[in-house]
């Protein structure tokens, strides 16, 4: 199903949809893209659409990642992919009851508030089932695109599935050719 409108903004979930998921990742040096991230997000920029990351860093909770650790990771994403209009975190653990740690809908609400769009006019792009439920929670539209962790079931209940990056920023401008 594609709509005849672009979203207004795209948040994207960082690990293993935009970078290389390496667990509770420090390291800057370590961040490697996923194939046709900065085509994606350059296409959608081109387009007037506002990206962001939405991302549940719970290493910071856990006491394996600094803060620091996290937004110095963050930096090299953009470093390498590219300005994002907003990157918000949950720092926080599974057991502290917040509101932000997907599958709860708190990034996605807090990312479309900055941007100054309606979550219905933001689409979420990610690799797991936790992503796709924070965006039907927050009433954006959540597209999968799965790696070989994606769990069949996680597949079956996404909303839109597609096979890449532009292939998923494809189905978002449909109007145009996206290469
Ligand atoms: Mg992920
Ligand atoms: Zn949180």
């Amino acid at each position: 199903m594609t709509s005849t409108t672009h979203p207004h903004a795209v948040l994207f979930d960082r690990d293993d949809t935009l970078i290389e998921n390496v667990p509770y990742n420090g390291d800057p040096a370590a961040v490697v893209p996923m194939p046709h991230a900065r085509a994606a997000l350059d296409r959608l920029r081109e387009a007037g659409v506002k990206v962001g990351i939405v991302t549940n860093q719970s290493g910071v909770a856990r006491g394996i990642i600094t803060a620091d650790q996290m937004t110095a990771v963050n930096r090299r994403v953009e470093d390498l992919l590219g300005p994002f209009d907003v990157v918000l975190a949950c720092v926080h653990g599974p057991d502290d009851a917040c509101s932000c740690r997907k599958p709860l809908p708190g990034l996605i609400t807090s990312a479309a508030a900055q941007l100054n769009v309606a979550p219905e006019q933001v689409a979420v792009i990610g690799d797991i089932g936790s992503d796709m439920d924070a965006a039907a929670a927050a009433a954006a539209r959540g597209i999968l695109v799965p790696t070989d962790v994606t769990l069949p079931g996680e597949i079956e209940a996404a909303p839109e599935v597609a096979a890449d990056l532009v292939d998923a920023v494809a189905r978002l401008l449909p109007e145009r050719e996206v290469s």
